[in-house]
């Protein structure tokens, strides 16, 4: 089963019934927790045992399905710090603080013709929430396949999470191997006999981890005095280059995605997992790797949603082993890669290729054959650049706060 959530904006404000109510689940919520947290349980049928009948007393009527729901949701906070708590990370006792709700498919009514959620706050008390029905809203509520699972209301947007059967994954007819770099995913695409060298490119994602990291910087200098406004404040500029790199690497994926649906082409990646540069403390932060990994992540979500297969497979010695004789060079400084049998080709582009390679060695790649005699040199294929963004960067540094 998959799952994909969509936001849906609402046509007024949230009524006030509806208001109380993420309130009182909030309440529920951090109720249970603290309850949780004495008793030494995390699963929702042990937290209803033993918060049920205490927060039943004060909220006789809120719908009981809502707070079944509330213990879910405390019974995987508690989870979480469970985990944390094991790892030996020292963290305060956990409390929900963000107003918000979350609704199980038989605990709200959705009306996909009209877009109206028919949300009960308690007995004999609905609301009706109107929501703002785009055209790519529209897609979702149309598609029949889709069945609606959990509504999370927030105060001013709502979450509706739509399912569906795992599409079946296509037999490839090609391949797309990518090289998966700091500002780019660099690659081939195998077809038939032909090979073309692929590019992505996202270079705003370093500028913007770049300018977000100079600002924090900046912040803790001007704030040295008060630890919890920069603390505050850093956090903040932490959030906006989130949303600013995520929206960037959802519009790389997309064109990444498209490419391969339309030519039937399996998708080849390295495995980031257990990756880590031993280099020094500044490289790493400029390289981190958390829009690569967040990239890979986006795509394998979207590409099982529909149904593209992709394979991942060890990077090691990926880009420095040339794929005509097998050899590996000890150095992988410079742009090209040279070897002495004569083969050369861009680092990275070599580095997809033998990633394809290992994939096609291990048979996870289908029936698919790779000839690197017929590797197109001259040929390359741009899947994305920042020129098709809608919003580009902005150039050179501006002050610590304002744009976003
Ligand atoms: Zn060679």
């Amino acid at each position: 089963m998959r799952v994909k959530g969509v936001v849906f904006y609402l046509e007024s404000d949230l009524p006030s019934e509806a208001k109380f109510l993420l309130e009182d689940f909030r309440l529920a919520v951090n109720n249970s927790i603290r309850a949780g947290l004495q008793a030494r349980v995390t699963s929702r049928n042990a937290l209803c045992k033993i918060a049920y009948k205490e927060f039943r007393q004060y909220h006789p009527r809120m719908y009981s399905q809502h707070l079944v729901s509330a213990f879910e949701m405390a019974g995987s906070v508690l989870k979480n710090h469970r985990k944390r708590v094991r790892k030996g990370v020292t963290c305060r006792i956990p409390y929900v603080k963000r107003l918000m709700m979350k609704a199980e498919n038989q605990a709200y009514k959705l009306d996909r013709t009209s877009g109206i959620i028919d949300l009960p706050i308690m007995a004999g008390c609905h609301v009706k929430l109107r929501l703002v029905v785009s055209q790519y809203h529209r897609k979702y509520l149309d598609d029949m396949a889709l069945s609606l699972g959990s509504l999370t209301v927030l105060p001013d947007r709502v979450i509706v999470a739509f399912r569906k059967n795992a599409p079946q994954q296509f037999v490839p007819a090609s391949a797309l191997s990518l090289d998966t770099n700091e500002r780019s995913l660099d690659g081939v695409f195998v077809e038939g006999d032909g090979a073309k060298a692929i590019k992505a490119d996202f270079p705003e994602v370093a500028i913007i981890q770049q300018r977000h990291h100079d600002r924090r910087k900046r912040l803790q200098k001007k704030k040295a005095n008060d630890r919890r406004i920069s603390k505050r404040l850093c956090r903040r500029e932490g959030a906006r280059e989130h949303h600013r790199i995520d929206y960037r690497l959802h519009q790389v994926a997309n064109s990444v995605l498209k490419f391969a649906e339309e030519r039937r082409s399996a998708i080849v990646l390295e495995d980031l997992k257990g990756f880590k540069s031993k280099r020094s403390k500044e490289l790493n932060r400029r390289l981190s790797l958390w829009p690569r990994r967040k990239l890979h992540q986006i795509i394998e979500y979207k590409a099982q949603w529909k149904g593209i297969p992709v394979v991942k497979v060890d990077p090691r010695y990926s880009s420095r082993t040339c794929p005509i004789c097998r050899k590996i060079q000890y150095s992988r400084m410079g742009a090209k890669f040279k070897c002495v049998c004569g083969w050369h080709m861009d680092r990275h582009i070599n580095a997809s290729i033998n990633l394809l390679q290992t994939a096609i060695s291990k048979g996870m790649a289908g029936g698919l054959r790779f000839n690197p005699g017929a590797f197109q040199h001259d040929v390359m294929m741009i899947l994305y650049e920042p020129a098709m963004a809608a919003r580009s960067e902005p150039n050179g540094t501006s002050g610590i706060v304002g744009v976003t």
